[in-house]
C-alpha cells in the first residue's frame, strides 16, 4: 500500500474529518483546504467534513471557516495541509484528533502527524490535492467549486505559472481542473484585482525600495507607513512581489512593523536560495520564497547584511 492508498483509507474510516492549514493563509493555503474539504464532501456525504482557522475575509470568497466544538475532534481524522512546521498550523486543536496526517509542498523540516506525504517538488498544496483526486478518480468527485479553489491555489503560489516551481505537470494539474467548466476569468480578475490603497502602497514601495548593487534589495514598512496607507500587515500581500519586477533585483526582503515593534520578514529569490537565512530567523518557507521574524530593528540591520552577502 502507498502513502495515497493509506490516506484514502484513514479518510474512509472517519466520520469526522477536520482540516487545518497555517496560520495567516495565502491562496494555496485555503484554496487547498477547502479544495479537498469540497472533494471529500462530494465523494461522502454522509461524512461531516469541517475547515478550521482564523476566517480570512479577503479570501472568504474562495469558502468559509466552520465553528467547531472541542468535542468534535474525538474520533476524528485531522489533516494539516500546506503547513511545513507545527507552531504553525492554526488551531491548535489539530493535536485532539485520533489521527494526524500532514500533506504538503514545503521542504520536510518539522515532520508530524501519524501519516506524512510531502512532495517538495509539488508546485503548490492545491497540485497535490487535485493528484490525490486524479488517483483515486473513480472513488472521489471533483466539483467545479473544488476545482476553482484549487485552481486559485496554484495561481497565487505559481506567481500566475512564473515561478520555477511550474512544471508541465502543473500545466496538466491545471488542464484537469479547466474540464469542470469553472470561471477561470473571475478567478485570475479577483486574484490580480488591488485596492486603490495598495496601489498606493506599491507606488511607496517602487519609490523606496533599496537596491544594491549585486541584486540584493528591501524595503521597511514601519507601522507609520501602513498607517499613512490605511493598511495592515495582510495588506502587504499585494506588494511582495513588486520588487522582483525591476531586472536589476534578483532577492529582496520586505520588513513590515508589526503591533508590538517586532518585524516579520517576506523573503523572495530569482535564484539564490534564501531559506537558510529564514530558518536563522524564525522562519523557514521554500528556496525561493521564505519568511521570517526580526526582534527590532537591529535583527533588521543584521538581515539586510546577510542579505547583502548572499550573492
Ligand atoms: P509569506 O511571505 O508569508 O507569503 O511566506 C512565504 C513562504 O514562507 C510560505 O511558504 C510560508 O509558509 C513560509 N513562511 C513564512 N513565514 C514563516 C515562518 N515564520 N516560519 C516558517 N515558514 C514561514
Amino acid at each position: 500500500m502507498d502513502i495515497l492508498e493509506e490516506i484514502l483509507e484513514q479518510i474512509k474510516k472517519y466520520n469526522r474529518i477536520i482540516i487545518h492549514r497555517h496560520q495567516r493563509p495565502d491562496p494555496d493555503a485555503i484554496g487547498s483546504q477547502v479544495g479537498l474539504a469540497k472533494i471529500l464532501q462530494a465523494s461522502f456525504p454522509h461524512k461531516q467534513i469541517k475547515v478550521v482557522g482564523k476566517q480570512i475575509d479577503g479570501l472568504s470568497w474562495l469558502g468559509n471557516m466552520d465553528d467547531v466544538e472541542g468535542e468534535f475532534f474525538d474520533d476524528a481524522l485531522v489533516i494539516v495541509i500546506d503547513t511545513a512546521n507545527s507552531p504553525r498550523i492554526d488551531d491548535r486543536r489539530f493535536e485532539n484528533g485520533a489521527f494526524l496526517i500532514k500533506i504538503d509542498h514545503h521542504p520536510n523540516d518539522d515532520q508530524f502527524g501519524d501519516l506524512m506525504w510531502v512532495k517538495e517538488e509539488a508546485s503548490s498544496s492545491s497540485e497535490l490535492v487535485f493528484d490525490f483526486f486524479a488517483r483515486f478518480k473513480d472513488q472521489l468527485t471533483l466539483t467545479k467549486e473544488a476545482a476553482r479553489d484549487l485552481y486559485a491555489g496554484i495561481v497565487g503560489d505559481t506567481g500566475r505559472f512564473m515561478y520555477p516551481s511550474t512544471s508541465a505537470h502543473t500545466h496538466n494539474v491545471v488542464a484537469g481542473l479547466m474540464e469542470t467548466g469553472f470561471d477561470m476569468v473571475e478567478v485570475n480578475q479577483t486574484l490580480d484585482g488591488i485596492p486603490e490603497s495598495v496601489a498606493h502602497l506599491s507606488a511607496y514601495v517602487y519609490d523606496n525600495l533599496k537596491i544594491n548593487s549585486n541584486g540584493a534589495a528591501y524595503i521597511v514598512l514601519s507601522k507609520e507607513v501602513l498607517e499613512k496607507f490605511n493598511l495592515k500587515d495582510a495588506g502587504t500581500a499585494g506588494i511582495v512581489s513588486i520588487p522582483g519586477r525591476i531586472l536589476t533585483v534578483k532577492w529582496w526582503a520586505i520588513f513590515v512593523e508589526q503591533d508590538d515593534h517586532s518585524y516579520r520578514i517576506r523573503l523572495r529569490s530569482k535564484g539564490p536560495v534564501i531559506n537558510e537565512l529564514a530558518k536563522k530567523h524564525d522562519g523557514g518557507g521554500h528556496p525561493l520564497a521564505s519568511g521570517a521574524k526580526a526582534k527590532n530593528l537591529e535583527e533588521v540591520n543584521q538581515i539586510i547584511s546577510e542579505l547583502d552577502q548572499l550573492a
